[in-house]
């Protein structure tokens, strides 16, 4: 098993192949595939000789998007441990539920975050900024990096336990999601199919569509599978550069696009839509942009509309995960895309999809159901939680939680969470379709649709709207607006403006839980 595919180790070693090309990238710092195998490796001989990690433990990584995360995460890996991705954004208390559920042996953490986690009494090595007293840096753990360093002896196999990755906490409290090697083996491999997929379609040689080498710029945290496996372990396998950012924000994107002749944006379909709106968009270079590839959220067919118009000839792709999923499992690109702009797309080659309803049963094509799904990139289960593992991995098929179809020819549709839909006199209005329609409006910059108690109907359809920077709209020309496009009981009855930007978590979403409390103080 030394050397079977679906192993972290073999995509590291693989990936020293690409030697003296630059791999990560944070603001000035560039750091070479060699030299990061050569980090990664001393960091996993230090954690396993001067640590006593051993296969199975527990090893924390909390930190921002810097090289020391990836350094980090590789290096856990490679002693044989499970690397736990803790959110970045949480606060003292999320942390430390982070630490105690994974019951971490170490944590390697930058300063903002070792100071939060303090009280953990979980050791700490600290990078970036100053640790609690008693912490070691990072430095001082690595100690000399030598060339001839060599990866610590494990035996592991494809079924192992890699990684524990925390859910979103979209629809709840996140929950450890607990993947193999084999998980995320799988994963470059399906990025690459759907990337081939379209360089298929477009009737172009994949080595010519590749022209120069893939630049990735990275616009959504390391700590969630999109990041890590869409971006991360993609440019691992394909030699391609890792442009990180501390965090999203609009016109760094630009100068970052501009500056490091990024090819391939991964991110939200947000962090498109806000590089498309941002004032200065027309003032940088961004003719190496070939590719921008989100999902995550639902992406309003409006969004591929406007990179049509302002980024031509691009391939734009979106792209369905879960957590659970190992990122990727369904994508939508190229000539597809376009022909189905409101579809997921077809399923990785790996993974089998179903639609089913609510005894169980599997529905027929264009049927609504809840969206099942089963393969290699399924993770093993919830950490912790075998209550939650029992209702989510039934006879070996994930339950997403997500209601969707699926068309004759096979194409997915995601029509809502099923936690998110409201049911209107008895009648199911899915959010993400009235969303979708009001980002058709022009002055419309953000929409998020949520139900709103009603006596008598039980629920009414309510619109939170974030308007363009100088538009203006009433609700009743919204609503007449809306008419054109969908059925009268799914029209908004309530329609706030908000001039704020719209509460969303690090992984895009919008907090519909923030905003009811907020709005209906429920
Ligand atoms: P939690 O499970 O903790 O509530 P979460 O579901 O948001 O959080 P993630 O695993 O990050 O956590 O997100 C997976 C979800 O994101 C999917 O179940 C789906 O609802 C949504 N999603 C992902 N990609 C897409 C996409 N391309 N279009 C629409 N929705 C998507
Ligand atoms: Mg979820």
């Amino acid at each position: 098993w030394k050397h079977a595919p679906a192993h972290f180790r073999t995509l590291l070693e693989m990936s020293r192949f690409h030697g003296e090309k630059t791999f990560l990238v944070y603001e000035d710092e560039h750091i070479t595939f060699e030299e990061h195998f050569r980090r990664a490796a001393t960091l996993a001989r230090r954690l396993v000789e001067e640590y006593g990690v051993t296969k199975g433990d527990r090893v924390a990584v909390a930190m921002r998007n810097y090289p020391e995360w990836v350094v980090s995460f590789s290096a856990v890996l490679a002693a044989g441990a499970i690397a736990v991705p803790l959110n970045a954004w949480w606060t003292e208390p999320e942390l430390a539920y982070g630490a105690r559920d994974s019951r971490a042996k170490l944590i390697i953490a930058d300063g903002e975050r070792a100071a939060r986690l303090a009280s953990t009494g979980v050791p700490l090595i600290v990078t970036r900024g100053d640790g609690p007293a008693g912490a070691r840096t990072f430095a001082d753990v690595m100690g000399e990096v030598t060339a001839d360093v060599k990866l610590p002896d494990v035996e592991l196999s494809p079924e192992d336990p890699a990684t524990i990755f925390y859910t979103s906490g979209t629809t709840g409290s996140p929950k450890g999601a607990l993947g193999s090697h084999r998980n995320l083996g799988q994963s470059p491999m399906t990025v690459a199919y759907g990337l081939m997929r379209a360089v298929a379609m477009s009737g172009r040689d994949p080595a010519e569509a590749a022209g120069a080498r893939r630049v990735t710029l990275l616009t959504v945290p390391l700590f969630h599978v999109t990041g890590c496996f869409s971006a991360m372990t993609g440019m691992m396998f394909t030699g391609g550069g890792l442009v990180l950012m501390y965090k999203w924000d609009p016109e760094q994107a630009l100068r970052l696009i501009e500056r490091e002749k990024v090819t391939t944006m991964i991110g939200v379909p947000t962090n498109a839509w806000q590089l498309m709106s941002h004032p200065d968009f027309g003032r940088y270079d961004l003719s190496s942009l070939t590719t921008l590839g989100y999902g995550g959220a639902p992406a309003p067919p409006k969004l591929l509309e406007r990179i049509t118009e302002n980024l031509p000839d691009r391939a734009p792709s979106n792209g369905y995960g879960m957590t659970e999923t190992t990122a990727l499992a369904i994508g939508n690109g190229g000539a597809d895309y376009q022909a189905r702009p409101d579809s997921i797309g077809l399923p990785s080659p790996v993974v089998d999809v179903r639609v089913v309803g609510p005894m169980g049963d599997v529905l027929p094509p264009g049927e609504v159901g809840e969206l099942c799904l089963r393969g290699p990139n399924v993770i093993l289960g919830y950490w912790n939680k075998p209550e939650a593992t029992a209702q989510t991995f039934v006879d070996g098929w994930l339950h997403t939680g997500d209601l969707g179809r699926i068309d004759e020819e096979g194409f997915v549709y995601i029509v809502d969470r099923a936690k998110d839909m409201v049911i209107r006199g008895g009648e199911n209005v899915y959010c993400a379709e009235v969303e979708a329609a009001l980002f058709e409006h022009p002055a419309v910059d953000d929409a998020a649709v949520i139900g709103v108690p009603h006596d008598e109907l039980g629920e009414e359809v309510g619109a939170v709207i974030r308007l363009a920077p100088g538009a203006t709209a009433t609700p009743e020309e919204l609503r007449s607006f809306l008419a054109d496009r969908i059925a009268k009981f799914k029209i908004p009855v309530h329609v706030w403006f908000r001039d704020a930007e719209l509460p969303r978590n690090p992984g895009g979403k919008i907090l519909k839980t923030h905003l009811r409390r907020e709005i209906l103080g429920a």
